[in-house]
């Protein structure tokens, strides 16, 4: 699941995990379990996440390595929230392949910029993710279009890049991602 904060990457690709029984590694979801449960992981990425910046790879290219070990992520997964750099990518290339694996789709959910900012402001007012700041709010839209959004390019190259709207209702969305799949 590719896309920009607030795009309803978490949303989709849940509905996509309990659809087609395969599980849903989301970085941002381990981070935030991490950050609760006062892991070295949770304190080094704290600032970081707290900001709207990016964990350095240094600290995430070692947490994909250990997820995509994991022995429910054999039989195929959803990727939230990652690959969000070149770095990232290349990893997740690397040992996709040394488990005879692919990144066989590559899901964007297109949605305006100030729909975007409509919701990212919305949750923050029901959640109260500490990342939900007006600043915060504002540097992980520019950190998206810095260092995520170049990989449209680089998965489309590959020919695996499919673009959905991604306004609406959830439902209908959902039926887009699955006609874009085919199943
Ligand atoms: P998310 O829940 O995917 O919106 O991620 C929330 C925050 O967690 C991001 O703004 C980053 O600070 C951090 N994060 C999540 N996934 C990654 C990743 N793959 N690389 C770097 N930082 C990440």
């Amino acid at each position: 699941m590719l896309g920009p904060p607030g795009s309803g990457k978490g949303t989709q690709g849940q509905i996509l995990s309990s659809r087609l029984g395969i599980p849903k590694i989301a970085t941002g979801d381990i981070l935030r379990a991490a950050m609760k449960a006062g892991t070295p992981l949770g304190k080094d990425a704290k600032r970081f996440y707290d900001a709207g910046k990016l964990v350095p790879d240094s600290l995430i290219l070692e947490l994909i390595k250990t997820e995509l070990a994991k022995p429910e992520a054999q039989q195929g997964a959803i990727f939230d929230g990652f690959p969000r750099t070149a770095a990232q990518a290349e990893l997740v290339e690397r040992t996709l392949t040394a488990h005879g694996q692919r990144l066989a789709h590559v899901l964007l959910l297109d949605v305006p910029e100030e729909e975007l900012v409509k919701r990212l402001h919305g949750r923050a007012l029901q959640e109260g993710r500490t990342d939900d700041t007006p600043e915060a709010i504002r540097t992980r839209l520019l950190t998206y279009h810095q260092d995520t959004a170049p990989l449209v390019a680089y998965y489309a190259q590959r020919g695996v890049m499919h673009r959905v709207p991604g306004v609406g209702t959830v439902e209908e969305i959902a039926e887009a991602v699955k006609r874009k799949l085919g199943r």
